[in-house]
């Protein structure tokens, strides 16, 4: 029932010049307007746009209703959260929604409608048909139907345009009731009238978190999965990865947003050469100037390059580069972070010593959960790295007794429990780490009991929790356990989504 129905997986090619079809209208030639009124609050329809669209679902969460379809929303969006919109199935066999849906595909544009305006875009990346998946994501509505006819979607912005003369023009009912299709040539005619200039959204809504920045958690991390890196024979080069460790290392630190391209240089060469590809060669000056196509990084002191940056041009123009002021401001908070850095390295720094890199750039504490731990000196961050164990003191020792007692030893992942000569052994492991750089607490719900093995795993981030309290490998995202709980023992799920984030899982 979930995959029969299925109208098309995702269709790569689409995805792939979807990007640059903004360069003209030549190139928007076939791409119909989806109209998709948001639906009022009676019907949840302001609250689904924001869970579902403005902040996105985590696939993670959601793994026992994705079913078939699981592999292609994975592919469709790399970081794990997915913008999802669904339609219920239509009453009628003929109507403007039974042709809507048959006739849209992967690569058209979803217009939403809300209070006589249009007020937000979209990019359709790919179509399913999963009642699971919907029921899961919004549950069901007053008819116990649900939004089985889903698009995943990219490219989302809010704005707000009058819809009444595009619609009137289109000769479509006002208001808006129903999900209807237009053709691309009759799109390209009003096309105008909806695509304004400069999007409303940091006017019109401000983004979720509310921190009254231009830039959400969430587009910082969707910024950090889609950086265009080269890819070479060895696989896609690390200079803007490495660099951009660097760059929030400096951030962690207190030191300035902005560097010198003379600092920059010193420091970020050596970085290149000692863990770069290997047959790459070490040119800081590329990520210094290139890594704005990200949308995230400032280059101040020069306008525009003709040509390549050279070194000697960045030189003379005292040129500086760091973190825009957006983006600075959503990494000085701990979880972005600690979710930014997890999703660098594993995304782009596969075959990289991640604990020797972080090391390098100040975020050693970042290489495993429990963080590092002070051991009466000041010298934090300094202390070898390699003679460091898993097992850090623990601050309050009643609560280690407590939990040790709580399980009688037997470790929440696989359940064995260690013989002693005389007793049993096992670990109290804190979840969202004590030292320094997580400052996690030190209280009964962030600690798990676990045997030393699963301890080192967790701790390390070889494997991590789900929200559904599934034990997963992080190399492969593969279920190995169910994390066993005493009824007694709450453990809070933002300690748990702290550590995701650390794996890059976030
Ligand atoms: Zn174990």
């Amino acid at each position: 029932m979930n995959s029969g129905e299925r109208i098309s997986d995702m269709v790569g090619e689409d995805l792939n010049d979807a990007g640059e079809r903004q360069v003209g209208h030549e190139d928007m030639t076939g791409v119909q307007w989806i109209l998709q009124p948001r639906g009022t609050a009676r019907v949840r329809g302001p609250q689904h746009f924001r869970h579902s669209i403005r902040d996105g679902v985590r696939l993670s969460a959601l793994e026992s209703a994705l079913g078939a379809d699981g592999n292609a929303l994975r592919n469709l969006f790399p970081d794990g959260v997915a913008r999802l919109w669904g339609s219920t199935p239509p009453v009628r066999e003929r109507s403007d929604k039974v042709t809507a849906l048959a006739g849209r595909k992967v690569g058209d544009e979803v217009l939403f409608y809300a209070g006589k305006k249009f007020v937000a875009k979209a990019r359709v990346i790919g179509l399913f048909d999963n009642p699971a998946l919907a029921e899961a994501v919004w549950g069901t509505d007053e008819n116990q139907k649900t939004w089985q006819h889903i698009m995943a979607l990219d490219e989302v912005a809010e704005f707000e345009v009058p819809a009444e003369p595009v619609l009137r023009g289109l000769g479509v009912p006002v208001p808006l009731r129903s999900l209807t299709l237009v053709g691309a040539e009759e799109r390209l005619r009003f096309l105008d009238m909806v695509d304004p200039a400069v999007p409303a959204r940091s006017k019109a809504n401000p983004p979720s978190t509310g921190s009254g920045t231009g830039l959400s958690r969430n587009d910082l991390l969707r910024a950090l999965a889609n950086l265009k890196t080269h890819t070479r024979e060895q696989g896609p080069s690390r200079h803007k990865p490495i660099t951009l460790l660097w760059a929030i290392g400096r951030l962690a630190t207190e030191r300035k947003r902005m560097a010198e391209w003379q600092t920059f240089r010193e420091e970020v060469g050596p970085l290149l050469r000692d863990f770069g590809l290997a047959d790459s060669r070490v040119t800081p000056e590329y990520p210094f100037w290139h890594l704005r196509s990200s949308g995230l990084w400032d280059v101040e002191g020069i306008e525009d390059l003709k040509g390549p940056p050279a070194p000697s041009r960045l030189t003379e123009a005292g040129a500086s580069a760091g973190f825009s002021r957006d983006a600075a401001k959503v990494l000085r908070r701990s979880l972005a972070r600690a979710e930014a850095i997890g999703l660098i390295c594993s995304t782009y720094l596969g075959g990289v010593d991640r604990e020797a890199l972080l090391d390098r750039v100040g975020l050693g504490g970042y290489a495993s959960a429990s963080g590092e731990l002070p051991d009466g000196g000041d010298d934090v961050g300094r202390a070898p790295r390699r003679s460091r164990t898993s097992s850090q003191p623990v601050r309050d020792s009643q609560l280690v007794e407590r939990i040790k007692v709580m399980y009688e030893h037997t470790c929440q992942v696989c359940g064995a429990r260690v013989e002693t000569q005389h007793s049993h052994y096992s670990e109290a492991a804190h979840i969202r780490g004590l030292g320094r750089p997580h400052h996690g607490p030190d209280r009964l719900s962030n600690l798990l009991c676990l045997c030393p093995n699963h301890h080192v795993e967790f701790d390390r981030l070889a494997i991590y929790i789900d929200e559904d309290w599934a034990v997963r490998r992080n190399s492969t995202g593969n279920v190995e356990y169910q994390l066993k709980r005493h009824a007694d023992h709450v453990i809070e799920q933002e300690y748990l989504e702290y550590h995701r984030g650390l794996c890059g899982r976030g």
